[in-house]
């Protein structure tokens, strides 16, 4: 936590003032959930089968399927019946980035994986395109054994970064960095990110692509998490083109809405202006 505090006080959150939020609670997962003992962590593949194109518009392999909200929280929901039916006496509180816990820290504590200095959490032998999601319970559960792993004298991920985000094995300075810009950020993107941006249009993937780790990632199997031809047919015409009417039939359900229909289009436009 030490870490993530100094993180937030040299202003590495850039635009994301939620996460200065809730210190207390990312603390302390008690404050989440009254009389919580343990917290299970489970980790999704969203590796694609199918990449788009490379002279499409980009999107994060993450943003390709259905929202990650739903897909995790529907099976997280459902895995969290079954532990109180086991305890009748137990409460569950199911967290999918929908609550300030450090789920890559309570990720490394159950052994699911460690953090690498590309800031994602590593599942050893499978890789880093996994979606993340938590159940904080008042059930009494024997630890398991922390990862131990780490990045070692590799640095692949800093060298790849094109903005410039990843330095020195700190954590990422989201002020640079072109997921935060072309999602999280409000307001006209600034001129040095063109050219870094080259063609992705929603979040990047550059370091994870050129993890190591990921070599032998797997193609997901999870149905919902699988893109639509609509999808994988946009071109920056058609996204310039987009009415909210069309963008809500292709996007309602999948984590690109965060951006809205104008942030998508300010985004293309953006890399399009030469
Ligand atoms: S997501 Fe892209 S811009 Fe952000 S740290 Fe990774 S490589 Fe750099
Ligand atoms: S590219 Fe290398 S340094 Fe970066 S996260 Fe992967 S293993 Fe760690």
């Amino acid at each position: 936590m030490q870490r993530y505090r100094e993180w937030l006080e040299s202003g590495g959150n850039g635009c994301m003032d939620y996460a200065a939020r809730y210190l207390d609670v990312r603390d302390n997962p008690e404050l989440l959930l009254e009389g919580a003992r343990s917290v299970i962590v489970v980790a999704m593949n969203y590796y694609p089968a199918r990449r788009q194109s490379d002279d499409a518009p980009q999107f994060a392999y993450y943003a390709y399927g259905r929202d990650y909200h739903e897909v995790m929280r529907d099976r997280l929901q459902r895995l969290a019946a079954y532990i109180r039916e086991l305890d009748e006496g137990c409460a569950t509180r199911c967290c999918v980035d929908t609550a300030p816990l450090r789920e890559r820290y309570w990720a490394t504590q159950a052994g699911v994986g460690f953090v690498g200095r590309n800031n994602t959490l590593i599942v050893p032998g499978k890789g880093s395109f996994f979606y993340l999601g938590a159940i904080v319970t008042t059930l009494e559960l024997t630890p398991d054994e922390p990862c131990t792993l780490t990045c070692g004298d590799c640095g692949l991920c800093e060298t790849a970064c094109p903005a410039g985000a990843l330095k020195g094995g700190k954590p990422v300075d989201a002020s640079r960095c072109l997921s935060c810009l072309t999602i999280e950020y409000r307001g006209e993107l600034p001129e040095w990110s063109r050219e870094a941006l080259g063609n992705r249009v929603y979040g990047c993937d550059e370091c994870q692509r050129c993890c190591p780790h990921n070599r032998n990632a797997r193609p997901t199997a999870v149905p919902e998490l699988q893109p639509s031809e609509e999808f994988m047919s946009l071109t920056a015409e058609r996204i310039m083109a987009m009415d909210q009417a069309e963008f809500s039939r292709i996007f309602s359900h999948s984590a690109v809405k965060r951006t809205k229909l104008a942030g998508l289009q300010r985004n293309m436009a953006h890399i399009l202006k030469k």
